[in-house]
């Protein structure tokens, strides 16, 4: 098999020495004569992986000692609900910032749960994308939280700011940033993140919650949601999933060996120069996005002429580059490239991209 860069937005590729390692030990896990998935969550060398995790985790994202890591179920979507059930009074109001199509679909699944405040920042013309800067975002006074989705995996936009909200907790979707960049946890007073783009296999998601926070869910909110009974469970209120936990641990490890989300960050924003400097130099591709707004993960770019499309993607499929096939919602194509995704294959697509414009120029 010839090298393939697998470029799909989630669940996106894992690290190869991860997957290699995982395989390795797939049948018989460190001697213990079965499978890690086979093992009691509550086993005794179970809950050492998952401790251990959970501290490569805390140290890689430097998570202070005031906050709670949970091992939950349910992917983005479910805290999309848990975070009002658990956050937002009967009663009560939240602010939804709206950057693209997630939190878009966050603010909408809020709304069954009380008033949402939408706050939209993003100005969208044919020619241009550009976002309004966190500090004068239209923020309420008296909101219980303000939402907002940092990475738009779908849209490509990013916003690195992090608002300033006071006394109002900042709960941000991380579902396709998370550990991408260096971030102050500090500033949060929840995050989230469903696994399948930057941890793991979907199945596992990561909440990262301030403790003051805990202890207000609403009296139906589903137990499985409820953060404070992950917390006081050490998230095996039910049995968690075990297989993705171990994943996530070693992809932890793996990152930790790189030097962390430091280093990682400075290779993401090489890989991410290389494909928007490469699509700025030339009028066969575009990406129309405000340069301090574009995705370090996902880049969505389109081909001027758009009747090339299938002979673009069929054609990179061949090439061993998968995946690039945009979002329906916004059509055109996208490269997701993850921190699993390295320079090499960054790389290997702008030299396809440039070789299918040289081909494809002249007719
Ligand atoms: C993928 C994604 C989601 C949805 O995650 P699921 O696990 O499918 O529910 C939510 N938010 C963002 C930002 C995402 O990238």
């Amino acid at each position: 098999m010839s090298a393939t860069y697998n470029f799909c937005a989630g669940p996106a590729m894992l690290p190869t020495p991860v997957m290699a390692k995982a395989q390795a030990e797939f049948i018989n896990w460190q001697d213990n004569g079965c499978s890690v998935m086979e093992l009691s969550h509550r086993s005794k060398v179970f809950m050492q992986l998952a401790a251990k995790a959970e501290a490569d985790l805390r140290s890689l994202m430097n998570i202070p000692a005031n906050y709670k890591v949970l091992f939950m179920h349910g992917g983005g979507r479910g805290q999309f609900s848990a975070v009002p059930h658990n956050l937002l009074p009967e009663g009560g109001k939240a602010d939804y910032v709206i950057s693209g199509s997630w939190s878009k679909a966050a603010a909408k699944e809020a709304a069954n749960y009380g008033e949402i405040n939408t706050v939209e920042v993003v100005t969208k013309t044919d020619e241009s994308q550009t976002v309004l800067a966190p500090a004068d975002w239209a923020l309420s006074k008296d909101a219980a939280y303000v939402h907002y989705c940092p990475n738009e995996t779908v849209d490509g936009i990013e916003i690195f700011d992090i608002p300033e909200t006071g006394d109002i907790p900042l709960v941000a979707d991380m579902s396709s940033t998370i550990m991408s960049r260096e971030i102050d946890v500090s500033r949060f007073g929840l995050i989230y993140a469903g696994a399948q783009k930057n941890i793991g296999p979907s199945g596992l998601t990561i909440v990262i919650v301030r403790e003051d926070l805990l202890g207000n869910a609403r009296l139906t909110t589903p137990s499985v949601l409820n953060y404070q009974l992950a917390a006081s469970n050490d998230s095996m209120y039910n049995t968690p999933p075990t297989f993705a936990w171990y994943l996530a641990g070693l992809v932890f490890e793996w990152l930790t060996e790189l030097g962390g989300v430091k280093a990682i960050e400075q290779v993401n924003k090489e890989k991410a120069a290389l494909l928007y400097d490469y699509i700025d130099s030339n009028n066969f591709y575009v990406n129309n996005i405000d340069s301090q707004y574009r995705s370090l993960m996902n880049v969505p770019f389109w081909l001027t002429d758009e009747s090339l499309n299938d002979a673009f993607l069929a054609e990179a499929e061949q090439a061993g580059l998968l995946a690039l096939k945009g979002h329906r919602s916004v059509g055109g194509m996208r490269a997701s490239i993850y921190n699993a995704m390295p320079l090499a294959g960054v790389q290997a697509l702008v030299d396809f991209m440039t070789d299918f414009a040289d081909r494809n120029k002249l007719k």
